[in-house]
């Protein structure tokens, strides 16, 4: 008996206790134990009291002992002190957090099963209900989420979330440095974004030195009026697919104009695709075709020989002459006279400033892009989806 009781005090794993007997009944272990010390301190004068006052038993939830089901049963002792013996306290065991049914320990097991897991699949492995198993995750998921190390945040990324069916959250902040997700939050108005970064504090607005966005206005102009020290970057990988949609409705334009001249109205160039792709990765025959329509149609041709030189763009790597040649360009648009570029100037115009801060931060929210996924990867995964904060604890504790 005596090795069967040492042996399942070990298997516990827990400090403190000592095993009085034990037995199994419809395959659930039970362990029936006592605390090896009955004193606590007096939460009002901090004295340290051995005086009973009254004991009742409380069974709790512990991990499996060699797969079975283990229950603890335990005495929940009430002590009196001296200076108020009329209002007794609970003396508590360090391994059962405030108002729960099972020991930390088994929490934590249940907790590792929610990472890996789809809840409903944990609730139904245990045989413990959805609500609780949602609550343990939350609470060890936030545990783990704030002890994360927490360097100062420099450098953010702001973007838009594709809108899911379930939840309003529309736009997301990064911290590019840790690549970590800071938050979600709702709307993408500039009131929006500026009811958020008050949220943050003042320290943390100050620290921000540059800010990764697509040229919106409302993301730009919230980041202008909350964050005194941030310079607003513009995303680079947007500022291309802008450029490519510009030359895409250049060429429609192009198009139409065709069809009416030659009274052609199934008139396509079919050159949709190989204008908008790099030219080196063009095949043989999508360059002939390309040439082919472009000879044909010198506007076209313009329009091919401006996006090729836009793509020069990216490989500058100083500021100085970024600056010089955008204005190059602009001038270079200008001759062309092609409308939908010289929408793309004014863009150039308005955002110049903050396109040509990239040279002082190389931030992008390319990184974030996957992000992206792994948020959509969980919506699949139906993580306990139901419910707005629940989701957001499971995705800021994978986006890290
Ligand atoms: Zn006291």
């Amino acid at each position: 008996m005596n090795n069967v009781v040492d042996f399942t005090e070990k298997m516990l794993g827990l400090q403190g206790l000592k095993v009085i007997h034990t037995y199994v009944n419809n395959g659930i272990f039970t362990v029936c134990a006592m605390p090896t010390a009955v004193s606590g301190a007096c939460p009002k004068c901090g004295s340290t009291t051995e005086t009973i006052h009254d004991v009742r038993v409380q069974d709790y939830m512990h991990l499996p002992i060699w797969g079975t089901k283990t229950v603890l049963v335990l005495p929940i002792f009430r002590l009196e002190c001296k200076c108020d013996p009329d209002h007794p306290f609970d003396l508590r065991y360090s391994f059962i957090r405030k108002y729960q049914r099972q020991t930390v320990h088994y929490e934590k097991h249940i907790y590792n099963l929610c990472k890996q897991n789809v809840i409903k699949n944990v609730c139904s492995l245990e045989g413990i209900s959805y609500v609780k198993c949602q609550r343990i995750f939350n609470h060890y998921a936030q545990e783990e989420i704030y002890s994360r190390p927490s360097n100062k945040v420099r450098l953010i990324g702001i973007d838009d979330l594709a809108r899911k069916k379930d939840h309003n959250y529309n736009t997301a902040v990064y911290d590019l440095e840790t690549h970590s997700l800071i938050a979600m939050f709702k709307g993408r108005t500039k009131e929006d974004v500026i009811a958020f970064f008050k949220s943050l504090g003042e320290e943390f607005r100050g620290g921000i030195e540059a800010v990764a966005m697509d040229m919106s206005r409302s993301y730009c102009n919230g980041v202008l009026e909350t964050l005194p020290n941030a310079k607003p970057v513009i995303d680079r990988f947007h500022l291309s697919q802008l450029f490519h949609n510009q030359v895409d409705d250049a060429r429609k334009h192009i198009q139409n104009k065709v069809r009416k001249e030659e009274d052609n109205k199934q008139k396509v160039f079919g050159i949709r695709w190989s204008l908008l792709k790099n030219f080196e990765d063009l095949e043989a025959e999508e360059m002939r075709q390309l040439f082919k329509v472009c000879d044909e149609y010198p506007k076209l041709g313009q329009c091919f020989a401006l996006k090729e030189e836009f793509h020069k763009f990216f490989d500058i790597d100083t500021k100085e002459n970024a600056a010089a040649f955008i204005e190059y360009f602009k001038e270079l648009v200008e001759e062309s006279g092609i409308p939908e570029l010289q929408s793309f100037n004014r863009t150039l115009e308005r955002w110049r400033e903050y396109i040509l801060n990239f040279y002082d931060y190389k931030i992008s929210n390319g990184p974030t892009e996957g992000f992206n996924n792994k948020i959509k990867n969980i919506k699949r995964r139906a993580y306990g989806y139901r419910n707005d904060k629940n989701f957001e604890i499971r995705v800021k504790l994978e986006c890290a």
